[in-house]
């Protein structure tokens, strides 16, 4: 056998183990070596490895069944640190992270008004403040960002907002901080941490879509991302669904992003109540954008009659564009993430109603349509899981 073959082949027993343990609180070298097949030897030469670069540790001894009683064999949760970053927003957000999806410590920088090469020193600000925040080892940096990108590559093909274009941010960072990197686009990442990290136990095909700047789609199908031919899956944000609608940043009219980005559906939402009059409850919270948001989704929420019908058709061309993406793809499971979800359960029903009335009934059926419980994290999760999955094949 060759050596590169050996090589190989140990490198995958090594993950193998390793994902075994990661899967389960508590485990037996007896037992990863049966759950595994491989042999004794192999397992326990493995796990000595580990335990000396301190991924994995010795945590109790089981009962003797005769013989020797078996150690439990844990992992380490904050062996490694890892820096996430979400570059998607009006500020660019980033946390360290554990081995377990854990935030640590968080930090963000402002980009208002900020493009091209100062957003890019921006990005390196932001990692180096993280990197201050943690004294563990790290394994490395995970990153989504928006627009097209080519994952493969490291390669930001084209990002809109930031005015970025064929920028080799892998490459970049990679050299500057020497440290392994990961980076996808923020839907497709977002997809990946609601997979991995919202319920391990139950890994389901999932549709997300995410809305909050912009909109677009990520997509998990057989537990692998899917990027498609020239890594544009899932960007149903530009899909013209109105006949002249608005003027869309991506030069078109009346793009899907138009009618339901957050800051678009807030906006119509506060022009409903103001015209009823009822502006000095706007007024009563401030002029950021934030807090009139607050007020839109909460009132939703309360079953506003001004607000509802607002939010309901911005939800009804969602569902219309979904109807598509189900019929597509067969998938069952669709998440709302972003600050969409923040009009919660409601928003998603009225959605899942709609998609069920619209598609083949038999798969109309099946359909559920939820938001994402991961909240203003999910894209540092994902692009952290995407990181663990490359660096140690854990997730
Ligand atoms: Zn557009």
């Amino acid at each position: 056998m060759k050596k590169t073959n050996q090589e190989e082949i140990q490198r995958h027993n090594s993950q193998l183990i390793l994902k075994t343990i990661y899967d389960r609180a508590a485990i037996s070298r007896v037992e990863i070596s049966r759950l595994t097949g491989l042999t004794r030897t192999t397992v326990s030469d493995a796990v000595a490895r580990f335990i000396q670069d301190g991924v994995v540790m010795e945590v109790g001894i089981l009962p003797s069944r005769g013989g020797k009683p078996p150690i439990l064999l844990s992992i380490v949760d904050d062996a490694r640190h890892l820096i996430g970053l979400d570059l998607a927003d009006n500020e660019f957000r980033g946390a360290v992270v554990n081995l377990r999806g854990k935030i640590i410590q968080r930090a963000c920088i402002s980009v208002e008004g900020v493009d091209g090469g100062e957003a890019l020193s921006l990005v390196y600000q932001l990692i180096e403040q993280l990197h201050n925040l943690t004294d563990r080892p790290l394994l490395g940096i995970g990153i989504g960002t928006p627009g097209l990108m080519d994952p493969q590559k490291g390669m930001v093909l084209n990002a809109v907002n930031l005015d970025w274009r064929d920028l080799p941010l892998g490459d970049l960072l990679r050299e500057r901080f020497g440290l392994p990197i990961a980076i996808a686009n923020d839907c497709q990442a977002a997809a990946l941490a609601e997979f991995i990290f919202n319920n391990p136990e139950n890994r389901d095909n999932l549709v997300l879509v995410k809305a909050g700047r912009g909109v677009g789609a990520g997509i998990v199908l057989g537990g692998r991302s899917m990027y498609g031919d020239s890594f544009g899956a899932g960007e149903i944000g530009h899909v013209k669904m109105v006949a002249d609608g608005e003027r869309c940043r991506c030069g078109n009219t009346g793009c899907l992003e138009t009618l339901v980005s957050c800051r678009a559906i807030v906006g119509r939402a506060s022009a409903a109540m103001e015209q009823a009059g009822r502006a000095s409850r706007m007024q009563a919270f401030g002029d950021s954008p934030e807090a009139e948001s607050e007020i839109i989704f909460q009132a939703y929420q309360d079953g506003d009659e001004m607000v509802v019908p607002v939010v309901d058709q911005a939800g009804s061309y969602l569902a219309k564009a979904l109807a598509f993406l189900v019929s597509v793809l067969n998938i069952n499971k669709v998440v709302i993430a972003g600050s969409l979800a923040r009009f919660g359960d409601r928003f998603a029903q009225a959605i899942q109603n709609q998609v069920e009335r619209e598609v083949l009934p038999a798969l109309g059926r099946d359909t559920r349509v939820v938001t994402s419980k991961l909240g203003d994290d999910i894209v540092i999760l994902g692009a952290a899981g995407l990181l663990l999955s490359q660096e140690m094949g854990v997730v």
